[in-house]
């Protein structure tokens, strides 16, 4: 990524910056940003057991609920820039609140959060502005969700409409499927993120993610990604939050980008500004290419896990320049990201029986890894008594290698994660093999 040296000029001082969330996601934020000479510390709230492995990085305790003593410990630390990881932080209002205060904060207030955390409003929004989408019924009771599914000639997919980590999804094979899953969430398998539930029509294609860095009025694109979200091979089985990832995504090429963008991208922006939404942060489009043209699956306020894990070594140190400009309100929207035409590759260990009931507080043993080009960023790890890495969640850990292409890249991911082990340890051997020229299942 190269930023030409006039927009640098006018910086604040970025000496301390502060991320809040305890994932992969934020472990790799940081792992980018502390690349930046400028920075001297990264403050992570909470943080994970691998967030200290990463230079410069510091984890805090700090209690988020307790607001004044937030405020008090951010100002004592001297907190140039605020990035808020997680989507509930943002929909409760953090970064809201922090602005406020006068910090400089990356991530949407709860305004924007409502692209991700309601469904159905999220669906009026792309109506509004005729973004392309799938059909879609919002439904408020049991009663309403039967008669639609009765009705409905097509296959249709079921939707908690508030935040439900992930799991509110559902693609039903029947319409006995269909109902039931309608009738666990109105019944409140979800708590009040399942009063209000979407219908929406089963729509097909391969799905990417097209990320944009907003600054309220301007934006500007990072590599597109595609991630593997079910837990087996051949992209079978579960849902899960992701199990691999590869970045840039083939699919996309300039051309069809260039639609996205039109047809998605700035629509987007310009219905947020029509709404008066100053959105500052990161849109996340999980976009379905289908055959009458790509169509907006959901929007997240936030970076999904394992496309930043894979983004962000593609990205070179002036990344961080682009969160601040964006907390400020003064992107150009002409700065440009250079990969230097290498690709990154991403394939994460879970525990077993993840994205169900799995145990955790088991040691990781990590060996000789090959670490030129190539990153371990904890997902899910804590530390013991004695600082030993122990699993302390569904996804553990991830290997992030870049390369020339994705044979180089797979080979070198897989080749190191044999030297990582711990009890249960899961991951798909087939991660990326849609661009794998040589594609060979692994072990
Ligand atoms: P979401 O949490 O909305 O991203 O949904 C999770 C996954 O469900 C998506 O990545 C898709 O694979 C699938 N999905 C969601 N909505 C639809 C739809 N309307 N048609 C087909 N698949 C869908």
């Amino acid at each position: 990524m190269s930023i030409n040296a006039s927009s640098t000029k006018g910086f604040n001082r970025l000496d301390n910056v502060l991320i809040i969330g305890n994932g992969g996601r934020e472990n790799s934020l940081a792992w980018a940003i502390q690349k930046n000479e400028i920075v001297k510390k990264v403050y992570l709230i909470p943080g994970n057991g691998g967030s200290e492995r990463i230079n410069k990085c510091e984890r805090i305790k700090i209690d988020l609920e307790n607001k004044n003593d937030l405020v008090e410990k951010l100002d004592f630390l001297k907190i140039d820039l605020i990035i808020i990881g997680p989507e509930l932080h943002l929909a409760n209002g953090l970064a809201d609140f922090l602005r406020k205060k006068n910090f400089k904060v990356f991530g949407p207030g709860k305004d924007g959060a409502k692209l991700e955390y309601s469904k159905s409003w999220a669906k009026k929004f792309m109506q509004d502005a005729n973004i392309p989408t799938a059909n879609f019924w919002k439904v408020n009771s049991f009663e309403e969700a039967k008669n639609i599914i009765h009705s409905s000639s097509l296959p249709l997919v079921v939707k908690a409409d508030g935040l439900a980590s992930g799991k509110g999804v559902f693609i039903p094979e029947s319409k006995h499927e269909c109902l039931k899953a309608a009738e666990s969430i109105f019944d409140g398998k979800f708590g009040k993120a399942g009063n209000t539930i979407v219908l929406e029509e089963k729509i097909h294609g391969p799905e990417v993610s097209v990320f944009a860095l907003c600054d309220g009025e301007r934006y500007i694109l990072l590599p597109t990604a595609q991630d593997h979200k079910r837990l087996n091979v051949n992209d079978k089985g579960p849902n899960t939050g992701g199990m691999g990832a590869y970045s840039p995504a083939p699919l996309l090429t300039e051309n069809y980008l260039q639609r996205i963008i039109k047809e998605i991208v700035e629509p987007t922006i310009d219905e947020l500004n029509k709404k008066n939404i100053d959105y500052k942060g990161v849109i996340y489009f999980g976009l379905m290419i289908t055959k009458s043209g790509p169509k907006v699956i959901e929007y997240n306020c936030r970076f999904g896990d394992p496309e930043c894990q894979t983004i962000m070594p593609l990205l070179d140190q002036n990344f961080v320049f682009l969160l601040e400009k964006c907390s400020m309100g003064n992107l150009t929207g002409n700065e440009k990201i250079d990969t230097s035409n290498k690709v990154s590759g991403c394939v994460i260990a879970t525990s077993k029986g993840y994205p169900h009931e799995y145990k955790t507080g088991f040691p990781i043993k990590i060996g000789g890894i090959d670490s030129s080009n190539c990153q371990i960023f904890d997902s899910g790890t804590s530390l013991g008594k004695n600082g030993e890495l122990l699993t302390g969640g569904g996804r553990v850990l991830s290997i992030v290698c870049q390369d020339k292409d994705y044979d180089a890249v797979f080979d070198k991911a897989y080749k190191n994660l044999k030297e990582i082990s711990f009890d249960g340890m899961y991951f798909r051997n087939d991660i990326g093999h849609q661009v794998r020229k040589n594609f060979r299942r692994e072990f």
